[in-house]
C-alpha cells in the first residue's frame, strides 16, 4: 500500500527511535525450479513469497533494474502456467514510462569565486520543472519566514533571496520548517529561494531529499519556477557578509555563480500482463481483472538492526491495541525504548537495509499467481476471461495502474470489475484490534456495484469457514484513505467496479522488517482462495455485475 504522509513521519520516528544497526535472511539466492501445484495452498505460497520477497530483490523499487528482476520472475512462472500473453507487443510486460529526476552532472554554486560544497554547504531541491538561472544574481536578505517585514516580493525580482527560519514555527512543526510551495510562490519572480535551515535538518531528511525522485513522463510541464535550496548558516554568512541573525531585510550580499539543474533519465519499470481465455463464445470477451503491486519501496543506505525495529514496534502496537485510542504516551514510548535499547546491549545486531515488502505487496503478488495457477489448471474454466495484471510503481504513486487503466491493452470497457490484493498475509489478533485467522477487510466492494458487494458477501456465506469482514476502513471520509491508496482506484475512477481486499496495515508496514517469516500462510492462502471464488463467480454472471452508483471523474481527485 501506497505510504500516507503519517506514515512516513512514524515509520522515521520509530526507525530513530529503535537505533541504528540489519538483518539478513540466510535464503538461497538463486531461484530453485518451483515444484508448485495447481490447487492454492499455503506451502506453494510460502515457495513464491520466500523467493519473491528475498534480499536479491533488493525491495523491487519501480525505476531500478530489481523492479525488472522481480517482474521477470512473474512472467517466467505466467508463462510456465500457460497464461496468454497481454502486454506491449506479444509479451506479458507492459513498460510503464517513468523517469528518474536527479540533479545534472554539471550543476555547481560559488559565491562570487568561491564554490561551495554540495550536501554539505547547500542542497538543492527539485522543483519538478525548469526553473530560473541563478548565474551572476545578487543575493538579498527577505528576513525570517512568516515575519511581517518580509522583501515584499516586487523587491525580489531577479534576486538570490536568502529567507531565515521562522521565529515562531506553528506548533509541532519542526524549526527548520518552511513551506516550499508558499516561499516559491510569494517569490516567483526571483531567481532562487534559499533557506537558512540546513544545519537543523534531520539526517535521514537529508538523505531523503539526496535521491533521485521516481514519476511518470509525459505529465504537465509546470511554469518555471525559482531554484530552491537550503544552505547552513556559514553559506548565508559568506552570502551575506555577516550573520543572517544580524542582517537586515533587503540587505544585499554577494554573487551568486553557476546553476542548478535536474535533468530527467528513463527508469526501468513495467506491469505483467496475462490473460486466461474464458469458455463462453459470447462471454469470453469481457475480462474479470485480478491485481496486485509488484513492486515494493527498495532499500536504505544505511542499515538497520532488524531485532531493534521490531522489538520497538512490537511493544509499541501492544501498547496501541490495548489503548482505548490506539495511541501511546511519549512516556510508554520512552519506555519502550529503553527496555529495547538494553536488549540492543545483549544481542549482536542483525543489520538489514533491504525493504523486502513480504506483506506488502508480495503476499499479493504471490496470491494472484496462486489464483492463476489454479485457474490455468482447472478442468472448468469461467464463461469470462480473466485478466491478471501485476502492477508497477504503486508505492511511489499508484502509476503502473494508472498507466494500464489509461492506456489498457484489452478495451477498458471490457473489464466488468477488478479485485485487487494488497497486504493479504498478516492480520493476526497482534496486527490488528478483532484480527485473527478469519479477520478481512473489505474496501470500496459497493461504492460502484451494490451487486458487487452482495456477491462477495454470498460467496463468503457458502465458505465452510466464514471470513470476518471489517469494512470500517471503507467508511466515507475516513482519515487512512485506504480506498485511495492503492491500485483499484484508478480502474474505480473510470467506472469499473472494485473490490480491494486487505488483512490491513502493522507494525512492520514499509519497515525492513515486512519479511516472508512474519507471514500467516494459511491466511493467505484463505484469501486468495475466497478471490478465487469471487472471481469465478462474477465471471459466470449470466449479466456484468450492475454498475448503480455514480461514476467518479476519471481525472479528478480521489475521494475517500
Ligand atoms: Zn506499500
Amino acid at each position: 500500500m501506497q505510504a500516507a504522509a503519517r506514515y512516513v513521519a512514524l515509520a522515521a520516528l520509530a526507525v530513530a527511535s529503535a537505533g541504528r544497526a540489519r538483518a539478513q535472511s540466510a535464503l538461497p539466492l538463486k531461484h530453485a525450479p518451483l515444484a508448485t501445484q495447481t490447487a492454492i495452498t499455503a506451502a506453494d505460497l510460502m515457495t513464491r513469497l520466500y523467493l519473491y520477497a528475498d534480499d536479491s530483490m533488493m525491495g523491487r523499487s519501480a525505476g531500478t533494474e530489481y523492479n525488472l528482476k522481480a517482474t521477470a520472475y512473474i512472467g517466467s512462472e505466467v508463462k510456465r502456467i500457460g497464461l496468454i500473453p497481454a502486454g506491449d507487443s506479444g509479451s506479458y510486460f507492459q513498460n510503464v514510462p517513468l523517469v528518474q529526476r536527479g540533479l545534472a552532472g554539471a550543476s555547481h554554486f560559488a559565491i562570487d569565486s568561491v564554490p561551495l560544497r554540495l550536501w554539505e554547504d547547500y542542497l538543492p531541491r527539485d522543483q519538478g520543472g525548469a526553473t530560473h538561472p541563478i548565474d551572476n544574481t545578487q543575493a538579498v536578505f527577505a528576513g525570517a519566514w512568516g515575519d511581517s517585514a518580509m522583501l515584499a516580493p516586487d523587491q525580489a525580482a531577479g534576486k538570490f533571496v536568502v529567507i531565515a527560519m521562522s521565529r515562531h514555527p506553528n506548533p509541532g512543526q519542526p524549526g527548520w520548517f518552511v513551506p516550499r510551495a508558499g516561499a516559491s510562490t510569494r517569490y516567483k519572480n526571483a531567481a532562487a529561494v534559499a533557506v537558512v535551515s540546513l544545519d537543523s535538518m534531520p539526517a535521514q531528511l537529508r538523505g531523503f531529499f539526496k535521491n533521485p525522485q521516481v514519476m511518470m513522463s509525459g505529465g504537465p510541464t509546470p511554469p518555471e519556477q525559482p531554484s530552491y535550496l537550503y544552505l547552513t548558516a556559514a553559506a548565508a554568512r559568506q552570502l551575506l557578509g555577516r550573520s543572517p541573525d544580524s542582517a537586515t531585510v533587503g540587505m544585499t550580499g554577494k554573487t551568486v555563480r553557476g546553476g542548478l539543474n535536474f535533468v530527467e533519465t528513463s527508469a526501468p519499470a513495467r506491469n505483467v500482463v496475462a490473460i486466461l481465455r474464458g469458455s463462453d463464445p459470447k462471454l469470453r470477451s469481457e475480462y474479470v481483472a485480478i491485481g496486485a503491486h509488484n513492486d515494493h519501496i527498495g532499500f536504505d543506505h544505511s542499515p538497520l538492526d532488524h531485532d531493534s525495529i521490531r522489538a520497538f514496534n512490537d511493544a509499541e502496537r501492544k501498547l496501541e491495541l490495548a489503548s482505548p485510542n490506539h495511541q501511546v504516551t511519549p512516556e510508554q514510548a520512552a519506555q519502550i525504548k529503553v527496555n529495547v535499547d538494553s536488549l540492543h546491549r545483549l544481542n549482536p545486531p542483525r543489520r538489514d537495509s533491504i525493504f523486502n515488502g513480504a506483506d506488502d505487496d508480495g503476499s499479493g503478488t504471490t496470491a494472484v499467481l496462486e489464483i492463476a495457477e489454479a485457474f490455468a489448471g482447472a478442468k472448468v474454466k469461467p464463461k469470462r476471461s480473466i485478466i491478471f495484471v501485476w502492477h508497477t510503481g504503486e508505492e511511489l504513486g499508484l502509476f503502473g495502474s494508472q498507466y494500464f487503466t489509461d492506456n489498457p491493452t484489452i478495451p477498458r470497457d471490457s473489464i466488468v470489475a477488478q479485485l485487487n490484493m494488497d497486504m493479504v498475509g498478516r492480520g493476526r489478533a497482534d496486527d490488528e484490534s478483532g484480527g485473527g485467522p478469519g479477520y478481512l477487510q473489505l474496501i470500496g466492494t459497493r461504492r460502484l456495484s451494490t451487486e458487487l458487494g452482495d456477491v462477495i458477501e454470498k460467496v463468503n456465506k457458502a465458505r465452510k469457514q466464514p471470513f470476518t469482514f471489517d469494512y470500517q476502513f471503507d467508511a466515507a471520509g475516513h482519515p487512512e484513505q485506504y480506498y485511495c491508496r492503492s491500485d483499484h482506484y484508478m480502474y474505480a475512477r473510470y467506472g469499473i467496479p472494485i473490490a480491494f481486499f486487505t488483512t490491513g496495515s502493522h507494525r512492520d508496514y514499509h519497515q525492513v522488517t515486512d519479511e516472508p517469516e512474519y507471514i500467516d500462510y494459511d491466511k493467505l492462502a484463505h484469501v486468495a482462495q475466497f478471490v478465487y471464488d469471487v472471481a469465478t463467480t462474477v465471471a459466470n454472471l449470466d449479466h456484468r455485475v450492475v454498475v448503480d452508483k455514480p461514476k467518479p471523474d476519471p481525472h479528478g481527485n480521489c475521494v475517500q
